[in-house]
């Protein structure tokens, strides 16, 4: 059911610009106290950014908006998402496309997300623990890729791993503290190559290479939730 305080967060992102009716809608039917600590369940609509287990964070709302809006999702897309964190973009970007692949490096966090994805009873959102540096070979190609991690540059395997004409979304720079400068990009895959579009200046938790714990047993196909 939807609370008062997720048409209030809407009206919010409204506010701020956010003027894609579907993604809105997505939003107002994604309970994001769900995704967040107990602890911080009060500030679970608020426009902030919040702490998750593993060091990571979820994202604020306007971002996850943002970042939906200029994706420009369809319904008869595959999405790939890295960075699963709380599941919480893997979770509204569910509402708006066909399939969401969703990989996450800490065990933890993709175990808790997976919880949230059945309780919510988001059938269509597959899962993978694993290193986003090396793609997902074996469900791409993808109609939309989204990083919600920061890289200094967009690794080669994602760009081979989209569709021709499909679009990613990447917070580019180096990691905080470092600088601040990240950029979310956006980045469209053409016959002539990729077309670049500076979006807006963001800060998000950085790309980390490998698995924690190491060598994992591959799960090629990843598992349904
Ligand atoms: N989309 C998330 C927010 C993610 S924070 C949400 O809605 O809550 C970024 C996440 O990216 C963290 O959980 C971090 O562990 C993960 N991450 C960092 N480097 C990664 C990599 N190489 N492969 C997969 N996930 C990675």
């Amino acid at each position: 059911m939807t609370s008062e305080r997720q048409i209030e967060l809407v009206m919010a992102l409204r506010g701020q610009g956010i003027t894609d009716e579907r993604v809105l809608s997505a939003i107002e039917r994604t309970p994001r106290e769900e995704f967040v600590e107990e602890a911080f369940g009060h500030s679970a609509y608020e426009n902030v950014a919040l702490p998750i287990a593993c060091g990571q964070t979820i994202s604020q709302p306007y971002i996850v908006a943002y970042m939906t809006q200029a994706l420009d999702v369809h319904a008869r897309h595959r999405v790939l998402e890295i960075g699963t964190g709380s599941g919480y973009q893997a979770a509204v970007l569910s509402r708006l496309c066909r399939m969401v692949y969703t990989i996450e490096r800490h065990k933890p966090l993709l175990k808790q997300a997976e919880a949230r994805f059945r309780k919510l009873k988001l059938e269509n959102i597959v899962t993978r623990l694993g290193d986003g540096f090396q793609g997902w070979p074996e469900q791409a190609p993808f109609d939309r890729i989204l990083l919600t991690a920061a890289t200094p540059e967009v690794p080669q395997i994602l760009i081979e791993e989209l569709k021709p004409g499909g679009i990613m979304i990447a917070p580019i720079g180096r990691p905080v503290p470092e600088s601040f400068s990240q950029l979310l990009v956006k980045m469209i895959k053409t016959e002539q190559g990729v077309k670049r579009e500076d979006l807006l200046p963001v800060v998000f938790v950085p790309m980390v290479p490998g698995v924690p714990g190491g060598a994992r047993k591959p799960n090629a196909e990843g598992s349904e939730t």
